[in-house]
């Protein structure tokens, strides 16, 4: 009777270990060569992919940020303005993509309001997208997961971002879509080859990329973060938090962050082929 329930052990301890290195057929970390372009809502929404977006840029990938709104809505400090804070949070996104090696000119943003993107013009904010799926001609997209299945609750704008990106790589595949851009703009069509997915549902994650080696970067490039994170999120002070709150800042990101061996494990879920299925 020991045996079976020895070899049960075994079998879920296998599948455990192996779940937690699954990767795609070729390993994110073996990607070279590739253009990536990840698409959110808000400039942090990136955060949740720092230390992988660190590694595809340090491995000889171009890594493009596209964030949606200008995040111009998020402080609850009545003394910021819409457009200071849209000026702080652009700082704060280009720092934190400076920390990850990532060049200033590949980040784009589209400067809608935050808060209101699922109110935006759906065919506006499609086209934009297209235009610059075509442009940069992404193999890999990160967005938000739309869910598997069952549709994911996100908050609102990230609700829009992740079927709006999703939407988008589908048009920008079909040439007689958006043709203007391929007719006057010199544009061709382009199809995404696959995604990588995060804040899914946590049964879907079938790709978990280590990205210890980039701990440091991605801690820094959250710290960047002072007007979202910090108490500048209810009386901003200026960009530099002093010495006490900069190490408490940290220590809370390291917590959020790191596993409790210390290691940077990023879990995402990894779909190669057209759009359309990327909800089954
Ligand atoms: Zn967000």
């Amino acid at each position: 009777m020991k045996k079976p329930k020895i070899f049960l052990i075994v079998t879920v301890l296998l599948i455990f270990v192996q779940s937690l290195f699954a990767q795609p057929d070729v390993p994110v970390n073996e990607w070279r060569g590739k253009n990536v372009m990840f698409i959110g809502a808000h400039p942090d929404d990136d955060a949740k992919t720092h230390g992988t977006m660190a590694m595809l840029q340090d491995n000889g990938n171009e890594v493009y940020v596209v964030i949606i709104t200008s995040g111009n809505v998020g402080t609850k400090d009545p003394n910021v303005s819409m457009n200071q804070l849209a000026r702080i949070r652009r700082a704060e996104e280009l720092g934190a993509l400076g920390e990850l090696g990532i060049p200033e000119d590949h980040y784009i943003n589209l400067g809608y309001t935050d808060g209101m993107l699922e109110l935006e013009n759906k065919k506006e904010v499609i086209e934009k997208l297209v235009r610059l799926i075509r442009t940069y001609k992404p193999e890999i997209v990160i967005a938000f997961d739309p869910g598997k299945g069952k549709m994911r609750w996100h908050k609102a704008d990230h609700r829009a971002a992740c079927v709006l990106a999703t939407d988008a790589c589908r048009a920008a595949e079909w040439p007689l879509l958006y043709q203007g851009q391929i007719i006057h703009e010199g544009l061709n069509y382009h199809q995404v080859s696959a995604y990588l997915l995060f804040d899914g549902f946590e049964e879907d994650f079938n790709t978990f990329v280590d990205v210890s080696d980039y701990k440091k970067q991605v801690i820094n490039a959250s710290m960047k973060y002072v007007s979202q994170y910090t108490s500048g999120n209810y009386n901003y002070q200026g960009a530099n938090l002093s010495e006490d709150e900069a190490e408490k800042f940290r220590k809370r990101l390291e917590k959020r962050f790191l596993n409790e061996d210390g290691r940077l494990i990023e879990k995402l879920r990894y779909y190669k082929g057209i759009p359309d299925g990327i909800g089954r």
